[in-house]
């Protein structure tokens, strides 16, 4: 699974802002020679990176919240009576200056960072944050909203208009805002607890993930490891002050190593590490917290008038219930395990020919997978990699299929001024001619850019602001010697086409209101438009368009092309039925209802898997309660499924696709003008029905995985 889309800049009106921030002495060093003191001259308003320099940012941040914050308390005491147009289209004015300044920022301290950008993010975080909440517990101005918003059935507003009326509205009431004084004070009380229970949680993890490694002074158990491996292990020792060796615990249940180690016994100890790392009954058990976590998220959810946490959560998402979101997971139990246990089938006959004599536990798993993937599956990247150049992926492979289905065209602008020399900037224009947008990409890996692969926005498109969008691309690809072609592997090739259609979402949005622009939609939504660019890459004209030998221009070998496709297939029933089970588990300890006595972890547990048909004994959760980071230490509780959710979107679309003729300018325009020009400006389940003719369905998915 790819790494979802990092939204490193947040925008929109009330993105950031507060009654709180004192106008900051940073005024006195905010002027006009600061860059970001003007809106930028430079076409479709391009960050001037050639006058930028570090020193501007910090103090045009903090100006930007101060200019910010004047603005939303002038509409706030605003004395004439709350309008939707001196109300919701005011704030959605507000906070330009932050706007240039924070999407400038969040790229170079994404893929440009150093020490002195470090420390101003981590100086300007939490008063960004604190910003927030000021302004959604600003009284006089939620007052004024839900003035305008009472009102809604006569004001005859357009649809946009009406849809941020409802999401504006409903983020100050999801915060808090409607609460009588004595709830909002317990309000604040459970978000502290909350907050302060994840954080402990997520530091009890991370020792706990430390002191999980596996240690041994016996070369031997780690045969089958690379002599590299082993020398990374000897290193690890080193560094820990510990005699051998040490392979350090990754954060999922499953370790990479296990796929290599030859000594079952190893496997063995080092599953059991992971497994019960943070439930050894020590200081970084984490099982106490995370059941009061679950309660204390229960009672929130109750304050707030929602039956869960869930329920709470999914109420601005796609999917809108829990239900809804149990019901897709439960449609792909029986595909995903069936296939799950025929994969297991061709494991033991591997142990079984090797006269193991046991059968398949979670530790064989890998090691035995890796054995069929070999036999069945293998494809060599180093025969793969010279068809795909990286230039020619990008020109004739990633651009020609927006092309075909668009009509839009690139030209490269060398007059754009980049943050490294290594960025490249292309205008993209509409097949009419009409300028849409500025594309930065930056594919090669640095020391100072974040690991992973992600899309982001210098600027979004809004008629409102009157601005057409600049929006970038960021990957991690090796970057070749001087003068040397850069061969990229297949899942590269796939990034390229992900990350770009999250950049054609932000490119195509012809949105009024910034707030509603764009990739700004629901989790289980924005990674629809770009898992789905992906299918292009393996479309036949465009395959044929782009992989061809940086050499010879010679197409790649039917035989190489089959293989790229079949090893997509592999391993799938084990990948879905272990996302799946974590999914679960994540959405039976946020549906439990307020009052629900405190629940013992491993019971709880054992319990959820076993009431949603995911409790096999070869295929675990991806990540076991215990020590489920995304849902009790980051933002994604009652959110997992949401991965899943978008590839069921991405699949049902594009069996529409194919259903109607595939890669078309007519299918293409369609899906432009219904899905991704709209950004968030229409409910998102109806958004997606109109385009489609009915609601996604779960099959196309299991299609493409190959598990039907
Ligand atoms: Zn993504």
């Amino acid at each position: 699974m790819r790494k979802p889309m990092t939204t490193l800049i947040t925008s929109g009106a009330l993105a950031l802002g507060s009654a709180n921030t004192p106008a900051v002495s940073a005024d006195a060093k905010f002027g006009p020679s600061n860059a970001f003191y003007a809106p930028s001259t430079l076409p479709f308003h391009a960050p001037p990176f050639d006058k930028i320099k570090d020193e501007d940012y910090q103090p045009a941040i903090e100006a930007g919240m101060a200019e910010e914050l004047s603005e939303i308390q002038a509409i706030a005491d605003n004395p004439a009576p709350a309008t939707f147009e001196n109300t919701l289209v005011a704030m959605e004015k507000t906070g330009r200056l932050l706007q240039r300044a924070t999407a400038a920022f969040g790229a170079v301290t994404g893929a440009n960072t150093n020490p002195l950008l470090q420390k101003v993010r981590t100086e300007e975080a939490p008063k960004q944050a604190a910003h927030h909440d000021a302004i959604y517990l600003n009284a006089k101005l939620f007052a004024r909203v839900a003035a305008v918003y009472q009102r809604r059935a006569t004001l005859q507003l357009d649809g946009e208009s009406a849809r941020l009326l409802e999401v504006t509205y409903d983020n100050f009431v999801r915060s808090g805002a409607n609460l009588s004084e004595a709830d909002k004070t317990e309000l604040k009380k459970l978000n502290e607890e909350i907050s302060t229970l994840s954080n402990r949680f997520s530091t009890k993890l991370l020792d706990a993930t430390k002191d999980g490694a596996y240690v041994s002074t016996d070369k031997s158990a780690l045969a089958g490891l690379s002599d590299a491996q082993i020398t990374a292990a000897a290193h690890a020792a080193e560094s820990r002050k510990q005699e051998g060796y040490v392979l350090p615990l990754q954060n999922t249940t499953q370790q990479p190593d296990l796929a290599s180690l030859r000594v079952r016994a190893t496997r063995e100890a080092i599953f059991e590490k992971s497994w019960n790392r943070a439930e050894r009954g020590d200081a970084n058990d984490t099982r106490d917290d995370i059941a009061r976590l679950a309660q204390l998220r229960a009672r929130r959810a109750q304050l707030l008038g929602y039956p869960s946490h869930a329920a709470w959560k999914l109420g601005d998402q796609m999917a809108k219930t829990p239900e809804a979101a149990l019901k897709f997971m439960d449609a792909l139990v029986p595909g995903a395990s069936a296939k799950a246990a025929s994969e297991a089938k061709d494991i033991q006959e591997v142990i079984d020919t090797q006269k193991g004599g046991f059968t398949v536990q979670p530790w064989d798993w890998d090691f035995y997978s890796e054995q069929v993937r070999k036999a069945k599956y293998d494809l060599d990247e180093s025969a793969v990699k010279p068809y795909f150049e990286l230039n020619n992926v990008l020109e004739n492979g990633v651009f020609y299929a927006a092309n075909q289905l668009y009509g839009i065209t690139f030209q490269e602008r060398k007059d754009i001024p980049v943050y490294e020399p290594d960025v490249r900037v292309f205008e993209v224009s509409n097949a009419d001619g009409r300028p849409l947008a500025l594309f930065y990409c930056d594919y090669f890996k640095r020391d100072n850019k974040q690991g992973g692969a992600w899309m982001g926005s210098f600027v979004e498109q809004s008629k409102l602001i009157g601005t057409l969008p600049a929006v970038y691309n960021v990957a991690n690809f090796p970057k070749p010697a001087p003068s040397q072609p850069a061969l990229i592997s297949f899942t590269d090739v796939t990034t390229m086409f992900h990350e770009f259609g999250h950049a054609l979402h932000g490119m195509f949005s012809n949105t009024e209101y910034p707030s509603l622009s764009g990739t700004a939609t629901a989790r289980d939504f924005v990674e629809f438009p770009s898992q789905f660019n992906e299918h292009w890459a393996l479309y036949p004209s465009v395959f044929a368009h782009y992989a061809k030998h940086y050499r010879t221009g010679t197409p790649m070998p039917a035989d190489l092309v089959g293989k790229i496709k079949n090893a997509s297939r592999f391993n799938q029933g084990y990948k879905l039925t272990e996302l799946v089970a974590a999914a679960q588990l994540d959405m039976q300890w946020h549906t439990l209802p307020a009052g629900t006595p405190l629940q013992q972890p491993d019971a709880f547990e054992k319990q959820a898997l076993e009431k949603t048909h995911l409790l096999l004994s070869a295929v675990p959760p991806r990540y076991r309660s215990s020590y489920f980071s995304h849902i009790w230490g980051s933002g994604y509780s009652a959110g997992y499924y949401a991965y899943l959710w978008s590839e069921m979107l991405d699949d049902d679309a594009y069996e529409w696709f194919e259903e109607h003729g595939g890669l078309t300018r007519a299918n293409g325009e369609r899906f432009r003008a219904m899905v991704l020009s709209r950004g968030n400006t229409e409910e998102l389940a109806k958004m997606y029905a109109a385009w489609r003719g009915k609601n996604p369905s779960v099959e196309p998915m299991m299609k493409y995985r190959g598990l039907q």
